[in-house]
């Protein structure tokens, strides 16, 4: 890839690439690959670390920001092309970098690139799907005992902690991200923080997570109601599921991303529920909670085999609730094969009668 784009070198900056290719897991550090030269380059706090996480790289410390060691490395390896990540490189860095470059009068041309690491982390390899399955397993344990705790009188804050405990407790390096519940109106905010709202009978639960095994994360959403729901949550958690349902059954490989989402988002619009259903349909997941393939209308990713992304379609109505049904699969032989096992039918928890919740 790097020498499509004509590159000598390739500076990676971002943290989940120099990871993916390095092993390296410290917050500070850049990796500099040619075709002759891997150097993992980091400053005297991580140098020790480098050393032993990383197995093919050439730890190099440096002092100071990329401008006072980059070009001096660059011109003595006589590289005139670097590329770096435009995504991740800031506009400060950059701009340093330039000046210094063009004070020094170095024959060296900074190369923009896009996803040039990200695509080759979207395809996993065994080691990186089993380390996702035990982190999808653990969320679905997670949600089993959340299942056991979820009661009129728990506070969404009180619920989200015993989530976290749980997780942590069997394993997780922290949490992928922030467990999500919400409950009631809070639900129909898709990326809803616990608050110290009480659940209430009748109204809906949203329970999102994620788990972190070796580095990889799991992502799971699952939305309950303490017993008999209103009429419109029953309907739209039936065409939720339905479209995840479609989708997970239709989703082949060699599809357009944007198709895949628009299998569950036809659905959601004939139901009537179009603009209800604001994000995509679902993302990559790897070592980054969010990552390449991006599966949304505007996507132009393609979809392929050994893909791990999420389908999570979603309805969100504003003062009542909202609806998200996600799970993890991965393309396999052409078609989509869920890793999340926990069930999806059983909106309605028995055992919880309509009346006022019990007071604190
Ligand atoms: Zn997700």
């Amino acid at each position: 890839m790097m020498a499509e784009k004509g590159l000598d070198a390739l500076l990676v900056s971002q943290p989940e690439n120099c990871r993916y290719l390095s092993g390296f897991t410290g917050s500070s550090g850049w990796l500099i690959i040619s075709d002759s030269h891997a150097i993992l380059a980091t400053d005297s706090r991580y140098t020790e670390q480098a050393k032993q996480e990383t197995q093919y790289f050439e730890v190099m410390q440096i002092k100071g920001e990329l401008d006072s060691w980059l070009p001096e490395l660059a011109s003595g390896l006589r590289w005139h092309k670097l590329g770096f990540e435009a995504n991740h490189l800031s506009f400060a860095a950059h701009h340093k970098l330039s000046e210094t470059i063009k004070a020094k009068q170095l024959n060296l041309e900074l190369i923009p690139t896009i996803n040039l690491v990200e695509r080759l982390r979207c395809i996993k390899e065994p080691e990186e799907l089993e380390l996702i399955l035990k982190a999808v397993e653990l969320t679905d344990a997670a949600f089993e005992q959340a299942r056991a705790i979820i009661h009129p009188s728990v506070t969404e804050k009180e619920a989200a902690w015993e989530i976290e405990k749980f997780l942590r407790q069997n394993g997780s390096e922290g949490v992928a991200f922030d467990p999500i519940v919400a409950s009631g109106p809070n639900s129909a905010l898709p990326h809803a923080r616990p608050t110290e709202r009480i659940l209430h009978t009748g109204e809906v639960v949203l329970i999102d997570i994620g788990a972190r095994i070796g580095g990889y994360c799991s992502d799971f959403s699952r939305t309950l109601c303490l017993g008999k729901a209103h009429k419109t949550l029953q309907e739209i958690y039936n065409v939720v599921l339905e479209a995840q349902l479609a989708a997970i059954d239709r989703i082949e490989s060699g599809m357009a991303a944007a198709q895949a989402d628009q299998l569950a988002r036809n659905l959601i619009q004939q139901a009537g529920y179009a603009t209800a259903f604001g994000h995509g349909l679902g993302h990559g997941v790897g070592i980054a909670i969010h990552e390449p393939p991006t599966l949304s209308p505007t996507s132009t990713d393609c979809l392929l085999d050994g893909m791990v992304f999420t389908i999570e379609p979603g309805i969100y109505i504003t003062g009542l609730g909202g609806v998200r049904i996600e799970d993890v699969v991965t393309l396999e032989k052409g078609r989509a094969k869920v890793l999340t096992r926990s069930a999806k039918n059983s909106f309605q928890l028995s055992g919880f009668s309509n009346q006022q919740p019990i007071e604190r």
